[in-house]
């Protein structure tokens, strides 16, 4: 997605450990009407998939979800991260580790939301190692729900998720999918 890779290489600062900081447009301050592009183009990639729900991960996970959701006239889930007092039973839970954070969470999804005969679209920001989208195809496993795709706003496809939701045999969409950091500088897959 042309005007996201622009977006990038104005906006984003790569970090030590292979992060890519996006923090104005994407993880703080969000951009809305990006936002809003993005999700009509996750509604495009996956228009024939017969989603009838969006998961994803609190918190950068749901300004890309909820946008994809309008666009796509489905629910929007997000797991949760920390316990809450409404939250207490019923719930699908797995662990997750954190490529920025450096820790475990558990994340957890009430069952009342999920149902048997959905197909979901996990959505996410980044695709790293694969962590994060683990956990929740662990849950939708759980859950015996179909995974129909997962759709991010940027991978780093030099990490281990890209293969990773590959050798699941998921329709994998990355808008913006990076090759490499090459002194301090972002360079994009070709294809
Ligand atoms: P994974 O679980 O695939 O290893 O990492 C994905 C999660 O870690 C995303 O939900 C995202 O929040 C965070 N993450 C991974 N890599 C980056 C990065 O380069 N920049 C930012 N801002 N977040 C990242």
């Amino acid at each position: 997605m042309k005007i996201l890779e622009d977006r990038i290489r104005r906006d984003g600062t790569v970090l030590a450990g292979n992060v890519l900081k996006v923090d104005n447009f994407l993880n703080h301050q969000i951009d809305p009407q990006l936002m809003d592009q993005i999700g009509a183009e996750f509604a495009h990639q996956f228009k024939d998939a017969g989603i009838t729900k969006i998961l994803t991960v609190e918190s950068s996970g749901i300004a890309p979800a909820v946008m994809a959701g309008l666009h796509m006239g489905v629910p929007v889930i997000f797991a949760r991260k920390h316990k809450s007092l409404t939250l207490t039973d019923n719930l699908y839970t797995a662990k997750v580790y954190s490529y920025t954070k450096r820790v475990n969470n558990d994340i957890s999804i009430d069952r009342r939301f999920l149902d048997k005969e959905d197909r979901v679209l996990i959505v996410d920001d980044f695709l790293a190692n694969g962590q994060a989208v683990q956990g929740l195809l662990d849950i939708a496993q759980t859950a015996q729900i179909k995974v129909a795709g997962v759709g991010v706003v940027i991978e780093k496809r030099f990490q281990k998720g890209h293969q990773l939701v590959e050798d699941a045999g998921i329709q994998l969409e990355a808008l913006a999918s990076i090759a490499a950091f090459e002194d301090g500088q972002v360079v994009f897959a070709q294809d």
